[in-house]
Protein backbone atom coordinates (compact mmCIF):
# COMPACT_ATOMS: atom_id res chain seq x y z
CA UNK A 1 0.00 0.00 0.00
CA UNK A 2 3.16 2.16 -0.25
CA UNK A 3 1.37 4.83 -2.76
CA UNK A 4 -1.93 5.25 -0.65
CA UNK A 5 -2.55 8.71 0.83
CA UNK A 6 -3.29 7.23 4.43
CA UNK A 7 -5.27 10.17 5.23
CA UNK A 8 -8.67 12.02 4.11
CA UNK A 9 -8.06 14.53 1.91
CA UNK A 10 -10.36 17.59 1.75
CA UNK A 11 -10.46 20.00 -0.93
CA UNK A 12 -11.40 23.51 -0.07
CA UNK A 13 -12.19 26.23 -3.36
CA UNK A 14 -11.44 29.30 -2.24
CA UNK A 15 -9.14 29.15 0.59
CA UNK A 16 -7.78 28.10 3.69
CA UNK A 17 -10.91 26.85 6.10
CA UNK A 18 -12.08 29.05 8.80
CA UNK A 19 -11.40 26.74 11.24
CA UNK A 20 -7.75 27.61 10.40
CA UNK A 21 -7.82 30.99 11.71
CA UNK A 22 -7.13 30.01 15.50
CA UNK A 23 -4.95 32.54 17.31
CA UNK A 24 -1.12 31.05 17.51
CA UNK A 25 -0.09 30.02 20.51
CA UNK A 26 3.12 31.52 21.61
CA UNK A 27 6.48 29.49 22.27
CA UNK A 28 5.28 26.36 20.52
CA UNK A 29 5.55 26.31 17.20
CA UNK A 30 9.40 27.81 15.64
CA UNK A 31 10.62 28.21 12.03
CA UNK A 32 13.84 27.42 11.28
CA UNK A 33 15.91 28.64 8.27
CA UNK A 34 18.39 25.57 7.07
CA UNK A 35 18.85 27.35 3.52
CA UNK A 36 18.51 30.67 3.00
CA UNK A 37 20.37 30.65 -0.62
CA UNK A 38 19.63 29.41 -4.13
CA UNK A 39 21.75 27.70 -6.64
CA UNK A 40 24.76 29.55 -6.07
CA UNK A 41 28.03 27.65 -4.40
CA UNK A 42 29.38 30.82 -3.76
CA UNK A 43 27.24 32.87 -1.68
CA UNK A 44 27.84 31.14 1.72
CA UNK A 45 24.40 30.04 2.04
CA UNK A 46 22.87 26.44 2.21
CA UNK A 47 20.50 25.71 -1.10
CA UNK A 48 16.58 26.36 -0.10
CA UNK A 49 15.01 24.25 3.31
CA UNK A 50 13.18 24.68 6.50
CA UNK A 51 12.68 22.99 9.25
CA UNK A 52 9.69 23.74 11.59
CA UNK A 53 9.55 22.64 15.22
CA UNK A 54 6.78 22.15 17.27
CA UNK A 55 6.64 21.95 20.97
CA UNK A 56 10.50 21.32 21.00
CA UNK A 57 10.35 18.88 18.42
CA UNK A 58 11.70 18.94 14.63
CA UNK A 59 8.24 17.89 12.88
CA UNK A 60 8.34 19.04 9.11
CA UNK A 61 11.22 19.46 6.74
CA UNK A 62 10.30 21.78 3.81
CA UNK A 63 12.74 21.02 1.03
CA UNK A 64 16.38 19.87 0.91
CA UNK A 65 18.89 21.99 -0.87
CA UNK A 66 22.50 21.73 -0.85
CA UNK A 67 23.76 22.30 2.63
CA UNK A 68 20.85 22.07 4.21
CA UNK A 69 22.01 18.58 6.07
CA UNK A 70 24.92 20.17 7.71
CA UNK A 71 23.01 23.13 9.02
CA UNK A 72 20.15 20.05 9.64
CA UNK A 73 22.59 19.03 11.99
CA UNK A 74 23.80 22.25 13.17
CA UNK A 75 20.43 22.45 14.94
CA UNK A 76 20.22 20.04 17.09
CA UNK A 77 17.68 18.39 15.87
CA UNK A 78 17.07 14.27 16.11
CA UNK A 79 16.42 13.71 13.12
CA UNK A 80 13.86 10.51 13.80
CA UNK A 81 11.63 12.92 14.81
CA UNK A 82 10.58 14.46 11.43
CA UNK A 83 7.07 13.51 10.55
CA UNK A 84 7.57 14.46 6.73
CA UNK A 85 9.63 15.97 3.99
CA UNK A 86 7.60 18.19 1.78
CA UNK A 87 8.95 18.95 -1.67
CA UNK A 88 8.25 22.48 -3.30
CA UNK A 89 9.51 21.21 -6.39
CA UNK A 90 12.65 18.51 -7.59
CA UNK A 91 15.21 21.64 -8.95
CA UNK A 92 18.73 20.40 -7.05
CA UNK A 93 18.89 23.48 -5.22
CA UNK A 94 15.61 22.34 -2.79
CA UNK A 95 16.27 18.40 -2.98
CA UNK A 96 20.38 17.38 -3.71
CA UNK A 97 20.56 16.61 0.16
CA UNK A 98 17.83 14.31 0.84
CA UNK A 99 19.78 10.97 -0.07
CA UNK A 100 21.70 12.00 3.07
CA UNK A 101 18.67 11.94 4.90
CA UNK A 102 17.61 8.42 3.93
CA UNK A 103 20.47 6.52 5.54
CA UNK A 104 21.17 9.36 8.35
CA UNK A 105 17.46 8.27 9.82
CA UNK A 106 19.02 4.48 9.85
CA UNK A 107 22.10 5.78 12.41
CA UNK A 108 19.17 8.20 14.00
CA UNK A 109 17.67 5.06 15.26
CA UNK A 110 14.85 6.00 12.77
CA UNK A 111 11.58 3.18 13.18
CA UNK A 112 8.78 5.07 12.11
CA UNK A 113 7.80 5.71 8.42
CA UNK A 114 9.03 8.84 6.56
CA UNK A 115 5.98 10.30 4.96
CA UNK A 116 7.48 12.60 1.76
CA UNK A 117 5.09 14.68 -0.59
CA UNK A 118 5.39 17.04 -3.06
CA UNK A 119 4.52 17.99 -6.69
CA UNK A 120 2.56 14.93 -9.16
CA UNK A 121 4.93 14.98 -12.73
CA UNK A 122 4.83 17.33 -15.98
CA UNK A 123 6.16 16.92 -18.82
CA UNK A 124 9.61 17.84 -17.46
CA UNK A 125 9.86 16.68 -13.87
CA UNK A 126 9.70 13.17 -12.34
CA UNK A 127 6.96 13.01 -9.45
CA UNK A 128 7.59 12.83 -5.86
CA UNK A 129 6.86 9.05 -6.64
CA UNK A 130 9.08 8.87 -9.04
CA UNK A 131 11.97 10.96 -7.76
CA UNK A 132 11.86 8.62 -4.55
CA UNK A 133 12.18 5.38 -6.97
CA UNK A 134 14.75 6.84 -9.25
CA UNK A 135 17.13 7.31 -6.18
CA UNK A 136 16.31 4.28 -3.80
CA UNK A 137 14.35 1.80 -5.87
CA UNK A 138 15.50 -1.41 -7.37
CA UNK A 139 16.67 0.38 -10.28
CA UNK A 140 17.76 3.95 -8.78
CA UNK A 141 21.23 5.63 -8.13
CA UNK A 142 21.38 4.82 -4.86
CA UNK A 143 19.54 1.25 -5.16
CA UNK A 144 21.97 0.19 -2.24
CA UNK A 145 19.30 1.77 0.00
CA UNK A 146 16.80 0.06 -1.50
CA UNK A 147 15.34 -1.36 2.01
CA UNK A 148 14.05 2.16 2.90
CA UNK A 149 11.87 2.25 -0.08
CA UNK A 150 10.73 -1.43 -1.03
CA UNK A 151 8.21 -3.42 0.71
CA UNK A 152 9.89 -6.74 0.33
CA UNK A 153 12.63 -5.90 2.24
CA UNK A 154 12.92 -5.81 6.35
CA UNK A 155 14.11 -2.66 7.44
CA UNK A 156 13.23 0.17 10.45
CA UNK A 157 11.20 2.38 8.72
CA UNK A 158 10.00 2.58 4.91
CA UNK A 159 10.29 6.10 2.86
CA UNK A 160 6.42 7.07 2.01
CA UNK A 161 5.87 9.35 -1.12
CA UNK A 162 2.87 10.58 -2.19
CA UNK A 163 2.20 13.07 -5.16
CA UNK A 164 0.54 15.93 -5.09
CA UNK A 165 -1.87 17.01 -8.10
CA UNK A 166 -0.74 19.93 -10.23
CA UNK A 167 -4.82 20.97 -10.97
CA UNK A 168 -6.93 21.96 -10.36
CA UNK A 169 -5.61 25.67 -8.67
CA UNK A 170 -7.24 24.70 -5.55
CA UNK A 171 -5.95 24.79 -2.06
CA UNK A 172 -6.29 21.32 -0.36
CA UNK A 173 -5.52 20.81 3.23
CA UNK A 174 -5.38 17.22 4.97
CA UNK A 175 -4.21 16.39 8.46
CA UNK A 176 -0.73 14.59 8.87
CA UNK A 177 -1.59 13.42 12.13
CA UNK A 178 -3.33 14.82 15.45
CA UNK A 179 -0.50 17.54 15.60
CA UNK A 180 -0.22 19.36 12.00
CA UNK A 181 -2.31 20.09 9.59
CA UNK A 182 -1.00 20.42 5.92
CA UNK A 183 -2.09 22.59 2.79
CA UNK A 184 -0.87 23.01 -0.73
CA UNK A 185 -1.83 24.52 -3.83
CA UNK A 186 0.29 24.33 -6.98
CA UNK A 187 2.11 27.45 -8.31
CA UNK A 188 4.05 28.71 -11.40
CA UNK A 189 7.77 28.02 -11.41
CA UNK A 190 7.84 28.48 -15.28
CA UNK A 191 8.04 24.87 -16.62
CA UNK A 192 8.84 23.25 -13.84
CA UNK A 193 6.28 21.50 -11.55
CA UNK A 194 6.08 23.03 -8.46
CA UNK A 195 3.54 23.23 -5.33
CA UNK A 196 3.28 26.04 -2.35
CA UNK A 197 3.04 24.54 1.47
CA UNK A 198 1.33 25.75 4.43
CA UNK A 199 2.19 24.21 7.77
CA UNK A 200 -0.31 24.57 10.80
CA UNK A 201 0.20 23.56 14.21
CA UNK A 202 -1.15 24.98 17.77
CA UNK A 203 -2.83 27.37 15.69
CA UNK A 204 0.16 29.01 13.94
CA UNK A 205 0.38 28.68 10.36
CA UNK A 206 3.66 29.14 7.76
CA UNK A 207 2.88 29.29 4.40
CA UNK A 208 6.19 28.63 1.84
CA UNK A 209 6.12 30.04 -1.74
CA UNK A 210 8.67 27.91 -2.84
CA UNK A 211 10.06 29.29 -6.29
CA UNK A 212 6.96 31.00 -8.15
CA UNK A 213 6.40 33.73 -10.59
CA UNK A 214 2.55 33.86 -9.36
CA UNK A 215 1.29 33.53 -12.81
CA UNK A 216 -1.46 32.05 -11.64
CA UNK A 217 -2.20 34.11 -8.92
CA UNK A 218 -2.58 30.71 -6.42
CA UNK A 219 -0.70 31.53 -3.58
CA UNK A 220 -2.89 34.56 -2.22
CA UNK A 221 -5.45 31.63 -1.41
CA UNK A 222 -2.65 29.06 0.53
CA UNK A 223 -1.35 32.36 2.38
CA UNK A 224 -4.79 33.83 4.08
CA UNK A 225 -3.99 34.95 7.29
CA UNK A 226 -0.11 33.34 7.65
CA UNK A 227 1.35 34.06 10.85
CA UNK A 228 4.42 33.95 8.41
CA UNK A 229 4.73 34.16 4.91
CA UNK A 230 8.19 32.94 3.42
CA UNK A 231 8.81 34.48 -0.04
CA UNK A 232 11.50 33.93 -2.28
CA UNK A 233 14.08 37.13 -3.04
CA UNK A 234 15.31 35.22 -5.76
CA UNK A 235 15.13 38.15 -8.43
CA UNK A 236 15.65 42.07 -8.15
CA UNK A 237 12.47 43.89 -9.26
CA UNK A 238 14.26 44.69 -12.66
CA UNK A 239 14.65 41.11 -13.64
CA UNK A 240 13.26 40.02 -17.42
CA UNK A 241 13.20 37.14 -19.27
CA UNK A 242 14.03 33.72 -18.04
CA UNK A 243 14.69 34.66 -14.34
CA UNK A 244 11.06 36.79 -13.93
CA UNK A 245 9.44 33.90 -15.78
CA UNK A 246 10.56 31.71 -12.93
CA UNK A 247 10.45 33.71 -10.05
CA UNK A 248 8.47 37.10 -7.95
CA UNK A 249 9.64 40.24 -8.11
CA UNK A 250 9.72 41.71 -4.93
CA UNK A 251 6.38 44.00 -5.94
CA UNK A 252 4.76 40.88 -5.89
CA UNK A 253 5.82 39.51 -3.01
CA UNK A 254 4.24 42.88 -1.42
CA UNK A 255 1.04 42.09 -3.00
CA UNK A 256 1.04 38.17 -1.67
CA UNK A 257 1.44 39.51 1.43
CA UNK A 258 -0.85 42.31 1.48
CA UNK A 259 -3.86 40.46 -0.08
CA UNK A 260 -3.66 37.34 1.83
CA UNK A 261 -3.39 38.82 5.18
CA UNK A 262 -0.03 37.85 6.21
CA UNK A 263 0.92 39.03 9.58
CA UNK A 264 4.84 38.75 8.94
CA UNK A 265 6.85 38.51 5.92
CA UNK A 266 9.93 36.24 5.59
CA UNK A 267 12.49 36.82 2.46
CA UNK A 268 14.18 33.82 1.84
CA UNK A 269 15.75 32.02 -1.01
CA UNK A 270 18.60 35.01 -1.56
CA UNK A 271 20.74 35.03 -4.23
CA UNK A 272 23.72 37.36 -5.34
CA UNK A 273 21.60 39.35 -7.86
CA UNK A 274 19.66 40.41 -4.76
CA UNK A 275 22.03 40.37 -2.14
CA UNK A 276 23.08 43.66 -0.66
CA UNK A 277 19.82 45.22 -2.45
CA UNK A 278 18.00 44.66 0.32
CA UNK A 279 16.39 48.65 0.98
CA UNK A 280 15.58 48.83 -2.95
CA UNK A 281 13.84 45.18 -2.29
CA UNK A 282 11.82 46.47 0.98
CA UNK A 283 11.05 49.38 -0.85
CA UNK A 284 9.41 47.58 -3.75
CA UNK A 285 7.54 45.60 -1.25
CA UNK A 286 6.41 47.96 1.12
CA UNK A 287 4.59 49.62 -1.88
CA UNK A 288 1.89 47.03 -0.92
CA UNK A 289 2.54 45.27 2.16
CA UNK A 290 3.47 47.16 5.48
CA UNK A 291 3.75 44.86 7.96
CA UNK A 292 6.65 42.94 9.40
CA UNK A 293 9.10 42.07 6.88
CA UNK A 294 12.93 40.31 7.79
CA UNK A 295 15.65 38.98 5.43
CA UNK A 296 16.31 34.82 6.23
CA UNK A 297 19.85 33.96 7.06
CA UNK A 298 20.53 29.97 7.54
CA UNK A 299 19.99 28.95 11.06
CA UNK A 300 17.66 31.81 12.15
CA UNK A 301 15.46 30.63 14.91
CA UNK A 302 12.22 32.50 14.28
CA UNK A 303 9.59 31.78 16.88
CA UNK A 304 5.58 32.21 15.90
CA UNK A 305 4.14 34.69 16.41
CA UNK A 306 7.45 36.59 15.01
CA UNK A 307 7.91 39.26 16.14
CA UNK A 308 10.31 41.68 13.25
CA UNK A 309 10.43 44.86 14.22
CA UNK A 310 8.18 46.67 11.15
ZN1 LIG B 1 15.33 27.55 -6.16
Amino acid sequence: MRYTVLIATTVLAGAVSAASYASCEPDRVVLQVLGSGGPELNDSRAGSSYLVWLDGKARILVDMGPGSSLNLERSGANIADIDAVLFSHFHVDHSADFPALIKASFFAGRDTDLQVMGPDSNRLMPSTEQFVSRLVGDEGAFRYLSEYYEPDRNSAYKIQPHNMPLAPLEVTTRPLNNDIQLSHIPVNHGPIAAIGWRVQAAGCSITFSGDMSNRYDSLTRLAQNSDLLIAHNAIPEQARGIARNLHMPPTEIGKVANESGSKALLLSHRMLRTLERETETSGFIQQFYQGPLAYADDLDRIPLPAQFTP
